[in-house]
């Protein structure tokens, strides 16, 4: 399928970038001061030009510049800006009720999402899915779930994790600077173990997946006791932790250590999950079937929505009113979901992710060939990072130099994000529904601005 095929959706946009002002532009730093008085200087903003509007491939910003968008707002709007589909049974939705509570008088789209993802989540057997308001309050949910169908305690995270900002979520979540600086005490009854992290293994990758997993066990049968632990919570490609794919194998043998001890696997797909990969969930690339899956950012194509989706019997385990909350599946939220699942069959944008996933790995190998400040090459489908490094050094990472690139992208009009546990990670999370075109040129823009920095940092 030909991406000049897809739908824009949304506003009229033009496709093309367009750089018509400084970075930020006088609107937008007229804006910013008004943000400096009324919010908070804990919201910060990666790059602080205000939206006008955005679809398709771009985002345009209120000075009139188009940015060429490598970010899909965090791997949410997966299926694109305002996809039609979304835009169109959102608005019908707003129009016929906004919110009644679920809990209180339930609607059927709510069903037809949980019906959506039951049927989707890999693994035998009868699912039930809980949709919530976030990422966060998906995988506290995973949590309370694990913690009652199994009567044990104990939750296994692994390095590099992040699960989200609430005070349960950020004690799993790794990186202390900026997420859990200052905001302790922590939750109990969480515990670490060493993730599968190929690049940075210190005995080398290839003994990577097996020495990760022996850690694993160790900590599970020696420190903690099979007994006291619910559940191993794992996400199948680190997100925020920069785009860490396990070394081959290593989820096929947490998921055994987890079943040999009545542990549960729980998978946060909420960055990886709905089409980012190129399957529905990362998990399919290792045929993992976790006992209950998070999804939220790509879900309903911006509009805020998450989910447990589960094994029947696990998730019935909380009896009724100890699951669920005011807003969680709002109507519209559902109804925007659903959209999404129907952009991604009608435009087979599975298919969609492993091309544009493949066309980012084949520039960026190449530009990795060249520039030997790009240490690493990782992720999958429309879901890839590269991660910077310096170039003297024993893979010593280069976050300062990663920060002048990404910079110089965003006033080149090329949306990257960073991440990473050393901010030296530079991940690339376009929208589908971006075109060959403009995919073309954000790479070529990031392979001009990596060759001027690079040369400068020498
Ligand atoms: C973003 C994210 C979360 C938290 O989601 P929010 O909607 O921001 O609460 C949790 N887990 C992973 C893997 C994420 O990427």
């Amino acid at each position: 399928m030909s991406a000049a095929s897809l739908p824009v959706g949304g506003p009229d946009l033009e496709q093309a970038r367009r750089i018509a002002t400084e970075i930020p532009g006088p609107r937008s730093r007229e804006l910013l001061a008004r943000q400096r008085s009324l919010v908070p200087a804990g919201v910060g903003a990666t790059l602080p030009v205000f939206v006008d509007a955005a679809g398709g491939g771009v985002i345009v910003d209120v000075d009139g510049n188009s940015f060429i968008d490598f970010g899909s707002g965090i791997a949410v709007t997966t299926v694109g800006n305002s996809a039609r589909a979304v835009a169109d049974r959102a608005a019908a939705q707003l129009n016929r009720f906004t919110h009644t509570c679920f809990l209180v008088n339930p609607y059927e789209s709510y069903l037809d999402v949980c019906e959506k993802l039951n049927d989707l989540a890999p693994g035998p057997g009868e699912k039930r899915t809980i949709l919530v308001n976030s990422g966060a309050e998906a995988v506290e949910n995973a949590v309370k779930i694990a913690r009652a169908a199994t009567g044990r305690p104990g939750i296994i995270v692994f390095d590099h994790a992040f699960h989200g900002r609430t005070l349960l979520t950020m004690s799993l979540t790794a990186k202390n600077k900026p997420y859990k600086q200052g905001f302790g005490p922590f939750v109990s009854e969480v515990y670490r173990a060493p993730m599968a992290y190929p690049f940075r293994w210190p005995s080398g990758p290839e003994n990577c997946a097996e020495e990760a997993a022996a850690a694993l066990a160790d900590l599970v049968d020696r420190q903690l006791g099979a007994d006291n632990v619910a559940a191993v919570l794992v996400e199948p490609i680190q997100g925020e932790g920069g785009f860490v794919v396990p070394a081959p194998g290593f989820l096929t043998r947490v998921a055994e250590i987890c079943s040999a001890r009545g542990i549960l696997l729980i998978a946060d797909e909420i960055q990886t999950g709905i089409a980012r990969t190129g399957h529905m969930f990362a998990c399919e690339y290792e045929s993992l079937e976790p006992d209950l899956i998070t999804t939220a950012k790509g879900l309903a194509g911006g509009l805020p929505l998450g989910a447990v989706t589960g094994r029947a019997e696990l998730m019935d385990a909380v009896p009724d009113g100890g699951l669920g909350g005011t807003f969680s599946g709002n109507p519209v939220a559902c109804e925007a979901a659903l959209g999404v699942f129907e952009e991604i069959e009608r435009y087979d944008l599975l298919e969609r992710a492993r091309e544009v996933g493949d066309t980012m790995r084949e520039h960026l190998g190449e530009l990795s060939y060249t520039y030997p400040v790009i240490g690493d090459v990782r992720g999958r489908g429309a879901m890839i990072a590269i991660e910077i490094v310096e170039i003297d050094g024993d893979r010593v990472p280069a976050p300062d130099l990663a920060a002048r690139i990404a910079k110089r992208c965003h006033t080149e009009g090329l949306l990257v994000l960073t991440a990473g546990s050393y901010g030296n990670v530079l991940r690339f999370l376009p929208p589908l529904s971006i075109s060959d075109e403009l995919l073309e040129e954000g790479l070529a823009i990031l392979g001009d601005v990596i060759a001027k920095e690079a040369a400068a940092a020498v």
